[in-house]
């Protein structure tokens, strides 16, 4: 991409040469080491638009890597047709003239791609992806983690990494089973509500002795961010209701939703004692067919109005509700806006949401950057470059207009890309 405004040029290039927060992610380790040309292209989040283009069947038969590349390139072709503008394209086209050297899709290009797969589990090839990329810290949302490696410092991150808590599972307990697979690593056996909030808290300590820089939250993918704020006495109704019969299971979602809710507001509480930000997933959902209202960052002003001493970062633009994560962060000190994803997911979204941002809420509240990628250093390398683009092409926008200088604009892009979230993660990374 390339903006119009006559600073664009040197903006961009100076941009370049700003070193990166990858504000979210989730690569464990370094993968993957691609056996098919295909997965190169419709992989990430491009499955989903390749779905949304096509039917279940026609993915299932584009990711059979069983089936040779002459059977599977007319339906891949066809979704391709009808899919190949979205941002998520973008990030696969920009692999592909990279990593490959080639400008389009087609059979003769997979055919060539076959013997130049890239091997990602190589932690020197990823880590120079990373580096090419500026990228200095990635802050990890791991999906799967051993606790017991948490507890014993012995878990080793993926390149720049820096580890936040996963919270979605210590909050949605719904079974006795739930609450012993979290207890079992510490070998112990809980017995009340009360019990169960002090391991949590154990646990949470722990992960911040590791080095663990904010909670992370993304239960919006199960349950509204509507959060109640039941009294203690419901919570520990259900909780007690499942525990003294380990066949019982609380039922989604009226029957879980007060002891959900109550440990939630539990949970800020600890965030706040820990003095560690909160990351929490609002707006549109990876996969297909999900439920976009729950999801509303608009829901969680009672959280937010609530826990004053808690600063959270709100992910993905709230896309497609821009307006209002820009009204939280401009009413709420303790709101910041997080751009990951939300780059690819709709560039064009966040340029004009950038350009509405600067000029409507303070600039030293928004995070430009995250990845959010399991592993694929190739596209978090791509969406770097689409990031940068969108920043560039926003602020320029506004040097043009005569709204800020192009010195100004420098300054606010290395916010964006690189201080901001400095400090609001306590990163402690020189410049
Ligand atoms: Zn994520």
């Amino acid at each position: 991409m390339r903006g119009n405004a006559g600073c664009y040029d040197e903006l961009r290039e100076y941009m370049e040469a700003i070193p990166i927060i990858d504000c979210h992610d989730h690569t464990d380790y370094c993968k993957p080491r691609y056996i098919d040309p295909v997965q190169v292209i419709v992989n990430g989040y491009f499955v989903s638009d390749i779905q949304s283009a096509s039917s279940d069947r026609d993915i299932q038969i584009i990711n059979d890597y069983n089936l040779s590349l002459e059977q599977r390139w007319p339906v891949l072709k066809k979704a391709w047709e009808r899919t190949c503008y979205t941002g998520y394209a973008k990030v696969t086209k920009l692999v592909l003239k990279k990593f490959y050297n080639e400008d389009n899709i087609s059979l003769d290009a997979l055919k060539r791609m076959k013997d130049k797969l890239l091997d990602l589990e190589n932690e020197d090839t990823f880590k120079k992806i990373l580096d090419e990329a500026r990228i200095v810290a990635r802050i990890e949302n791991i999906l799967e983690i051993d606790y017991r490696q948490i507890a014993d410092g012995s878990y080793k991150l993926s390149p720049y990494g820096r580890l936040t808590i996963p919270l979605p599972a210590y909050h949605a307990v719904s079974t006795y089973e739930d609450v012993e697979r979290i207890a079992s690593p510490l070998n112990r056996r809980i017995t009340s509500l009360d019990e169960y909030i002090d391991l949590c808290f154990d646990i949470f300590k722990a992960y911040k002795n590791y080095g663990a820089v904010a909670f992370k939250d993304q239960s919006a993918y199960q349950r509204s961010l509507a959060y109640g704020n039941p009294v203690k006495a419901e919570a520990e109704k259900v909780f007690n209701w499942f525990m003294e019969d380990p066949r019982r299971k609380a039922s989604y979602p009226d029957g879980i939703k007060p002891l959900d809710d109550f440990l939630f507001h539990e949970f800020m509480r600890m965030a706040r004692d820990l003095a560690l930000p909160v990351q929490i997933h609002t707006g549109h959902m990876a996969g297909i067919r999900n439920d976009i209202v729950k999801t509303n960052a608009a829901n969680l002003r009672g959280i937010i109005e609530l826990h004053r001493d808690v600063q959270f970062d709100l992910f993905h633009a709230n896309w497609p509700y821009s307006g209002e994560l820009l009204f939280m962060c401009k009413n709420y000190p303790n709101v910041s806006i997080d751009f990951c994803w939300a780059n690819i997911i709709d560039p064009i979204y966040c340029q004009n949401m950038i350009k509405q941002a600067i000029s409507s809420v303070p600039h030293g509240k928004i995070h430009g950057y995250g990845s959010d990628f399991v592993g694929m250093a190739d596209r978090a390398w791509a969406h770097a470059v689409i990031a940068r683009d969108n920043i560039a092409i926003a602020l320029s926008d506004l040097v043009d207009i005569e709204y800020i200088t192009l010195s100004e604009a420098k300054k606010i892009a290395y916010n964006l890309l690189f201080k901001n979230a400095n400090d609001f993660f306590n990163l402690g990374i020189k410049p």
